[in-house]
């Protein structure tokens, strides 16, 4: 399965910070809020979008910003000038509250690196943002017997909101690695699904790897109605993906997608 997008039906949002809070230890709540937050479609699931987050003072045009991220749109962003001022990263939806005008954002708080997790933990009442809706990129197949979802902090939001929007005779097991129990947050998953939290025992490990080692353990029953999500570091969702395929799993079921990779920032 593709990791799918929400293709034509994109567009450009403009907001604000309405409020930010170190939830626990490494994650940042950032709630952004603005009227055209009401028209974002509702999404569910794994909802992701692009951000953009400036990266110097000053007013910035939002609006010069293209309306869709495919190539056209990449492009326009290059030469417009913009991208020297603007830095964009993926992000998902944790909560949507259109009669408010609100998305809740949970960013990662890793370190001085980077700019998204800097620019949360700096965050103020009234920073602008913009975003470009990107769609799901999770596929609930309808014939699915049993889902396999897998990640580290980075994809707990896109986890969750996979759990919360199952059916709820929905059967199969979440692997969610994150940096201490502190970080795992209250989910409403279908009681078919064993979810387990991973703690990882090594803060100098990187993130993903014990998610891993518990996937490899996994063996499908039924690997041909299997439908799979694996999300975070690379190497959980590169080697999750082969290690599935070589238990039968088809292709056209596995959803993986490496949210970011250790030790590479993103331009
Ligand atoms: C579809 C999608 C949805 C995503 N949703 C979320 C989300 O809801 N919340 C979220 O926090 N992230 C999410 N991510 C991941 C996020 O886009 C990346 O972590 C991104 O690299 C963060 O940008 P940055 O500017 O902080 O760091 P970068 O400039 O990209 O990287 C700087 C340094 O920090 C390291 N780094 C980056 N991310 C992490 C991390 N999570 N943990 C440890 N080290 C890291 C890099 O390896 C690099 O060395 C998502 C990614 C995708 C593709």
């Amino acid at each position: 399965m593709a990791f799918k997008d929400a293709g034509g039906q994109r567009g450009l949002y403009l907001a604000e910070v309405g409020r930010a809070e170190r939830i626990s230890p490494h994650i940042i709540r950032v709630t952004i809020k603005g009227d055209d937050l009401r028209r974002l479609p509702r999404r569910g699931y794994d909802h992701w979008f692009r951000l953009f987050l400036p990266r110097d003072e000053g007013e910035i045009d939002f609006t010069a910003l293209p309306k869709q991220f495919g190539m056209t749109g990449y492009l326009k962003f290059k030469a417009s000038g913009l991208a020297d001022r603007l830095a964009v990263r993926n992000y998902t939806v944790r909560q949507h509250r259109p009669e408010a005008g609100e998305v809740d954002i949970d960013f990662v708080s890793h370190g001085d690196a980077g700019i998204g997790g800097v620019w949360a933990g700096r965050a103020q009442p009234g920073d602008p943002v913009a975003l470009i809706d990107q769609g799901c990129g999770f596929d609930p197949i309808p014939d699915t017997s049993f889902y396999l979802l897998a990640g580290d902090e980075s994809a707990q939001s896109a986890i969750l909101g996979i759990l919360r929007d199952l059916p709820r005779a929905a059967r199969g097991l979440a692997l969610l690695e994150l940096p201490e129990l502190a970080d795992a947050q209250q989910a409403d998953a279908p009681e078919g699904i064993d979810l387990r939290w991973i703690s990882r025992a090594d803060p100098q490990a990187t993130p993903g790897a014990a998610a891993l080692a518990a996937l490899k353990e996994f063996q499908p029953e039924y690997p041909a109605t299997l439908t799979a999500y694996l999300a975070g570091e690379q190497t959980l969702a590169t080697e999750g993906r082969s290690h599935l395929l070589s238990a039968g799993v088809p292709k056209s079921r596995i959803a993986f997608v490496g949210y970011w990779r250790a030790g590479v920032a993103h331009p």
